[in-house]
């Protein structure tokens, strides 16, 4: 496992075109492209890095992995009532397919969705409280005390957050909230804000490779057919309108977000963190997927065959 990580972060530090870095904000603009990291835990307890896998980021997108399944704890199928969990082929910003559908977005992974279950994870909660319950169970997740969301991060994605904004009040107008729109924007804000790294991501999603259970800390987190189906929602909606184009590279459930990092469950064997800020014109991380493409290929994890 090692050399073949090795390998494969060595190759990528030969790509030429490393994507372009989200723009929106100052602070993912500023990150320096030229930087790659992918960090593998396997069911088994081992864990396997290369590259910068200690150095943070931010998750932006890949948080609402966590949220779906503190919402899913918190309701139960009543999640359902809030969000599909039908793909997409739109945009994680789009707005058209909300109208159509009276409000309620296809899955909780676009952004009107998470935004959506920000709402329902917050039921009748200050921010700050739902807030702390968030990063409490990343926390938990990961098995490290030392997860914090990026303030500055969370300013700039309030001060650029129109779009998001927009998504929000839209569903508000069909009466689908329960909290004022301005604290929920905030509660998804900072959680697109959390920093981690590669090696704490992979840690936190392990639950997901291994029926439920974190291996490393023995709890718990849900149970196997809730994790199969949190699985079955990342392969389908966690690219976005890119889900298809992964599924097909690669054939693993995964989520991206925007600041280049992406969480990949290989169900029964490892959960995969890699991370490189160079995105593709969709805004999944470029690098990113490539290696994700090599290391399928390299250990046949692929959920569809070898
Ligand atoms: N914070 C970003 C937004 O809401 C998250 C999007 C993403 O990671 N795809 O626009």
């Amino acid at each position: 496992m090692q050399t073949i990580i090795d390998d494969i972060a060595a190759q990528m530090a030969l790509v030429p075109n490393k994507g372009t870095v989200a723009s929106y904000i100052p602070q993912l603009a500023s990150v320096n492209p030229d930087q790659f990291a992918i960090s593998i835990a396997l069911t088994n307890g081992e864990v396997y890095h290369a590259g910068c896998a200690h150095t943070l980021f931010s998750i932006q997108s890949v948080s609402k992995v966590f949220t779906l399944t503190l919402a899913l704890g918190k309701l139960g199928e009543r999640v359902w009532q809030r969000v599909g969990r039908e793909p997409s082929g739109d945009p994680f910003n789009s707005i058209v397919q909300l109208e159509h559908e009276h409000g309620k977005p296809r899955n909780p992974f676009i952004n009107a969705g998470a935004i959506a279950i920000a709402d329902a994870i917050m039921q009748g909660h200050q921010p700050k409280e739902a807030l702390a319950e968030i990063i409490q169970f990343v926390r938990f997740l990961a098995n490290d005390d030392s997860i914090a969301i990026d303030e500055k991060v969370a300013r700039s994605e309030l001060e650029t957050g129109d779009r998001n904004a927009s998504l929000a009040h839209f569903m508000a107008s069909f009466g689908h909230f329960k909290n004022p729109v301005d604290a929920v924007l905030g509660t998804y804000f900072h959680h697109c804000s959390i920093a981690m790294n590669t090696q704490q991501l992979a840690t936190a999603g392990l639950f997901l490779a291994n029926n439920g259970i974190n291996p490393h800390t023995g709890y718990a987190v849900v149970s196997p057919n809730r994790a199969k189906r949190i699985n079955s929602l990342m392969l389908m909606c966690g690219h976005y309108d890119g889900s298809g184009e992964f599924a097909f590279r690669v054939g693993l459930p995964g989520k991206s977000g925007v600041g280049g990092g992406i969480l990949v469950i290989a169900p029964g064997k490892a959960s995969i963190a890699v991370w490189s800020p160079g995105l593709d014109a969709i805004g999944n991380s470029k690098l990113g997927t490539h290696a994700l493409e090599i290391l399928a290929q390299k250990t046949g994890w692929s959920i569809f065959g070898e």
